[in-house]
C-alpha cells in the first residue's frame, strides 16, 4: 500500500516535471531572413520563446508582403537590426495552447497583425488602442518583447509564432484562408480611418495609392455606399478600380483626369508610400472635409504641407492613423468575411529568390494587389 503511494507520487512528479520542461522549451523554427540592409532573402533558423500559460503556438500557413516590410528591409525609417524576418500579415493554425487560454483551441485558425503586446493599462490601451500604447506597442518583428526576456521579435515569413492569445485574432473557419493574411494589416489600416472619419452612404471619398492598402480601402468605402475616386500613377489599374466599385479613376500623371477635382471630397485617404504633393489633395477637400494619412514614405523622402494653404483653405482636417487596436481588428476581420471583402492576392512559394522578385515587383507597381507567401512550402 505504502509502496503504491510512493510510486504514484513519483509518477505525478515525473508528469509535472515533463509538463514544466515542455513549457520552458524554446521553439525552434525557420524562416526567410535578410541579413543586411537591402539584403536578399535566405533561409534562417532561429527560436521563439516557450509557450506561456496565456500563449498560443501557431503553425503559419500564409504571410502577406506589406510595403512596410520593404521600408524596414531598406531601413527607410531608421536603423534596423539584422538578420530580420519580416511579416506582420499572418494567418496560421493553432497547434498548442497555454493552460489559461480560453479564446482558442487546437485546430482553430488565428491571425497576427503588426503588434503582439502592449502595457494594457495606459490610457490608449484602456481605450482599445494598443497600437498607441504609451510604453510602445511590441511589434511583431523588428521589436523587443519586454514581456519575454527582451526577445528580438521576428515576423511571419516563418513556420511558427508564439503569441499571447489577447493579441491574436480569431479567424472564422469559413474564411477563404489564402486571402486572410493581408486583412491583418492592409485591412485594418484602411478600415480603421474610414470608420474614424465616419464615412457614410453618398460621401465623396478619394483613395490615393491603389496598392495593397488602397484596394482594401476602396472595397470598404464602396461597401459603406460612398462615391469613390481612386488616385494612382499608372494606367494599368484603371479597370480594376472600376471592377471594385469605384466611380472614377484618376491617373495623377494625366492632365485630363485631373480636371474638376478641387473642393469635391468629404474624405481622402492617402496610402501613398513615396514623395507626393499633399497640397494637391488638400485642395480637393470640400470645406470641412478631412484627409487621413496612413502611407508612410521613407524619412528621407517625406511629403510636407504648406501651412498657408492649410490655414487659408478653411477647416480642413488632416489626421494620421496607425493600423488599429485588437478589438477593432477582430471587428474588421468578422465584417470583411461576413461581407466577402478580401484582398486580391498573388500566392508565391516560400523561396528566397521569389520573395526577392516580389519585393522588386512591389516597388515597380507590378503586383495586383498583394503578394502572399505560402509558408507551408518553406523548405
Ligand atoms: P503598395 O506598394 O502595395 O501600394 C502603394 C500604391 O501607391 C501603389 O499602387 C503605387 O503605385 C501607388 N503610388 C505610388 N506613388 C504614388 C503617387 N505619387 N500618387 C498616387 N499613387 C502612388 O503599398 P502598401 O499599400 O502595402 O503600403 C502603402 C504605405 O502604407 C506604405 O508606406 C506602408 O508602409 C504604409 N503602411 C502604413 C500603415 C499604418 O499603420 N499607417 C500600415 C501598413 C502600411 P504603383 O501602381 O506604381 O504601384
Ligand atoms: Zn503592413
Amino acid at each position: 500500500m505504502k509502496k503504491n503511494i510512493i510510486f504514484t507520487i513519483i509518477g505525478l512528479l515525473v508528469i509535472l516535471t515533463s509538463v514544466n520542461a515542455q513549457n520552458t522549451k524554446h521553439i525552434s523554427t525557420k524562416g526567410l531572413a535578410v541579413f543586411e540592409k537591402n539584403g536578399v532573402f535566405k533561409p534562417y533558423k532561429f527560436s521563439r520563446h516557450a509557450i506561456g500559460d496565456n500563449d498560443i503556438h501557431i503553425k503559419i500557413l500564409y504571410a502577406g508582403i506589406c510595403h512596410s516590410d520593404l521600408h524596414h528591409v531598406h531601413s527607410d525609417w531608421g536603423k534596423e537590426e539584422f538578420p530580420m524576418v519580416p511579416g506582420h500579415e499572418i494567418l496560421g493554425r493553432v497547434v498548442k495552447v497555454g493552460k489559461n487560454v480560453t479564446k482558442f483551441k487546437i485546430g482553430d485558425y488565428a491571425g497576427i497583425g503588426c503588434m503582439i503586446g502592449s502595457c494594457r493599462i495606459c490610457e490608449a490601451c484602456k481605450h482599445d488602442h494598443e497600437q498607441y500604447c504609451e510604453q510602445g506597442p511590441i511589434m511583431t518583428y523588428h521589436g523587443i518583447d519586454r514581456y519575454n526576456n527582451n526577445e528580438h521579435t521576428q515576423g511571419g515569413y516563418s513556420k511558427d509564432y508564439v503569441v499571447a492569445e489577447d493579441f491574436a485574432i480569431k479567424i472564422p473557419a469559413n474564411a477563404q484562408m489564402e486571402k486572410v493574411a493581408p486583412l491583418l494589416c492592409a485591412g485594418i489600416t484602411t478600415y480603421s480611418p474610414i470608420k474614424y472619419a465616419e464615412v457614410k452612404n453618398g460621401d465623396k471619398v478619394g483613395i490615393a495609392g491603389f496598392g495593397g492598402l488602397g484596394h482594401m480601402a476602396v472595397q470598404y468605402a464602396v461597401a459603406l455606399g460612398a462615391d469613390v475616386t481612386v488616385f494612382d500613377i499608372t494606367e494599368d489599374k484603371r479597370q480594376d478600380a472600376i471592377r471594385m466599385g469605384a466611380k472614377r479613376y484618376v491617373n495623377v500623371n494625366n492632365t485630363e483626369d485631373m480636371k474638376n477635382l478641387n473642393n469635391s471630397f468629404d474624405f481622402i485617404l492617402s496610402t501613398i508610400p513615396t514623395q507626393y504633393d499633399m497640397n494637391m489633395y488638400l485642395k480637393m477637400l470640400k470645406y470641412d472635409g478631412q484627409m487621413g494619412i496612413v502611407g508612410l514614405p521613407a524619412f528621407a523622402n517625406m511629403p510636407t504641407i504648406s501651412l498657408d494653404k492649410f490655414i487659408w483653405q478653411g477647416n480642413r482636417k488632416i489626421f494620421g492613423s496607425q493600423i488599429g487596436g485588437i478589438k477593432e481588428t477582430q471587428e474588421m476581420v468578422d465584417y470583411s468575411i461576413r461581407n466577402n471583402i478580401y484582398p486580391q492576392v498573388q500566392i508565391i512559394k516560400a523561396e528566397g529568390k521569389l520573395v526577392n522578385e516580389a519585393y522588386k515587383n512591389v516597388l515597380d507597381g507590378k503586383v495586383k494587389f498583394r503578394y502572399v507567401i505560402d509558408m507551408s512550402t518553406l523548405k
